[in-house]
């Protein structure tokens, strides 16, 4: 059977992006770090996200049927760590609104997308969002590589 380490490791040399997803439920904002990401079609515009099925997310966007990925900019790795469960310490985060959808203030990019399809695939879940609104600002992109994250300089891996 293929080793799980092996497979993590083979899979953390792809060097990626970093996201937030952001969705609503009620007055509950919900945020998740993830890098599962991809570009889907040019027309209709689509984009995929992959959750795991154990993230409080999956259900969060289930509900709400719309979600936003924000593409994070090389400053934002504390928004990545928390959003990500790494940090200890209890942060208040001032979300933007695009199309009435939480958005990270600040990303490279916030893509807007409403529900399309799912795919329930092994542990994971794929969603297929139909892009809304997008807004987009210059910077430089923060970068996820071997576990670690990194800048378009240099791959920081003391973290
Ligand atoms: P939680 O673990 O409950 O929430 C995540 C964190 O966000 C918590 O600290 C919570 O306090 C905070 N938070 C949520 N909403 C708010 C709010 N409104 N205000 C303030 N704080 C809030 N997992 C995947 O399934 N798919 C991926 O593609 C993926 N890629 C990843 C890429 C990277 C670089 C990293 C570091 C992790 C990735 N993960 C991915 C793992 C995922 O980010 C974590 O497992 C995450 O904790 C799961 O989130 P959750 O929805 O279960 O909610």
């Amino acid at each position: 059977m293929m080793d799980d380490k092996l497979f993590r490791q083979a899979m953390g040399r792809f060097a990626t992006g970093v996201t937030v997803i952001t969705t609503e439920v009620g007055e509950n904002i919900h945020g998740m770090t993830a890098n599962a990401f991809m570009s889907i079609s040019m027309d209709p515009k689509l984009v995929t996200i992959s959750i795991d099925n154990k993230a409080t997310m999956l259900e969060k966007i289930n509900i709400s049927g719309s979600y936003a990925v924000n593409i994070l900019s090389e400053q934002q790795k504390d928004i990545s760590m928390h959003f990500a469960g790494q940090t200890k310490e209890k942060k208040e985060i001032e979300f933007g609104r695009l199309m009435d959808v939480p958005v990270i203030k600040d990303s490279l990019a916030s893509v807007v997308c409403d529900v399309d399809r799912t795919y329930e695939v092994g542990d994971h879940t794929l969603f297929i969002g139909k892009v809304r609104e997008i807004e987009i600002k210059d910077g430089d992109p923060l970068l996820f590589y071997c576990g670690c994250y990194g800048t378009q300089e240099k791959v920081d891996y003391a973290r």
